[in-house]
């Protein structure tokens, strides 16, 4: 088992990238702090890592929110004894997301205080709980947006996860010292709600699948298999990368027809 006894807390771990990797955690013998907003879901994964014998708590939580942050950590090392590792993954990417001129101050807004402000404080407060473990390792979920430019804009996530990306290298640095690596995990398109709900035509799909050279949608378990080893003592020496893993897109100039 590749992260026994290991306690980790997921965001985002109701669904998509999240979910998997929680699953794949506790199949490797890791307790599993669920951490979300959609509460039915959450407590759906508890209960599909409860069922093959793992252990899982669901607690809700808004990450653009510092108490319920702060909670989630508390949790973790209230019911489980300590924290190994963190997964700050919750995101999202907004409909109304569009270029700069068209999109509202709202959406904007709402976006980083998810996507950016969230993985801050997903550190903010589980840094502290990692320090007290010895060390750990934190996985961010970035983007590969936050490497290459689109044409079809989403300027607020696309900054976001530029934001995230830059923050982790930061506190990879900072931490490198006390046995805390942090990595960013850059995602190609997946083929998960978040995405499949924004590429809601035919059209659209069509128009992401040509800039990849494996021609297909990533799956959030191709995610999952990457976070375990980034969480694993198996990359002790990785930190500070932007972890990508996008079917080969950021390494193309054309692609194959
Ligand atoms: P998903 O929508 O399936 O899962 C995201 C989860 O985050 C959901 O369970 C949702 O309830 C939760 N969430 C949303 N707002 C929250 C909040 N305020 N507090 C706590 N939880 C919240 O999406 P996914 O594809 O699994 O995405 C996971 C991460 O991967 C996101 O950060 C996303 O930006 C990133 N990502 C996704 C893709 C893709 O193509 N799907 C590509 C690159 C990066």
């Amino acid at each position: 088992m590749r992260l026994k006894d290991k306690v980790a807390l997921i965001t985002g771990g109701s669904s998509g990238i999240g979910r998997e990797t929680a699953l794949l955690f506790a199949q490797e013998g890791c307790a599993v702090v669920v951490a979300d907003v959609n509460d039915e879901a959450g407590q759906e994964t508890v209960a599909l890592i409860a069922a093959t014998g793992g252990a899982a708590i669901y607690v809700r939580s808004d990450v653009s929110k510092a108490s319920d942050c702060a909670n989630m950590v508390a949790v973790a090392e209230q019911t489980f004894g300590k924290l190994n590792i963190v997964f700050n993954n919750a995101g999202i990417m907004h409909s109304d997301d569009d270029n700069a001129m068209t999109t509202e101050e709202s959406v904007w807004d709402l976006t980083m205080n998810i996507n950016v402000k969230g993985v801050f404080f997903g550190c903010k407060y589980a840094i502290p709980a990692l320090q007290r473990a010895g060390g750990g390792s934190i996985i961010n979920t970035a983007s590969f947006v936050a490497l290459l430019g689109a044409a079809t804009p989403q300027i607020a996530y696309t900054a976001s996860k530029g934001a995230v990306l830059s923050m982790s290298r930061e506190l990879a640095i900072i931490h490198a010292r006390q046995n805390i690596r942090v990595n960013a995990l850059c995602p190609g398109p997946l083929r998960t709600e978040l995405l499949m709900k924004f590429l809601n035509t035919d059209e659209k799909k069509q128009r992401r699948l040509v800039h990849i050279p494996m021609g297909r949608f990533g799956e959030a378990k191709e995610m999952a298999y990457a976070a375990l080893y980034l969480a694993s003592d198996e990359s002790s020496y990785v930190t500070g990368t932007e972890f990508v893993v996008d079917g080969g897109i950021t390494a193309a100039y054309v692609t194959p027809e």
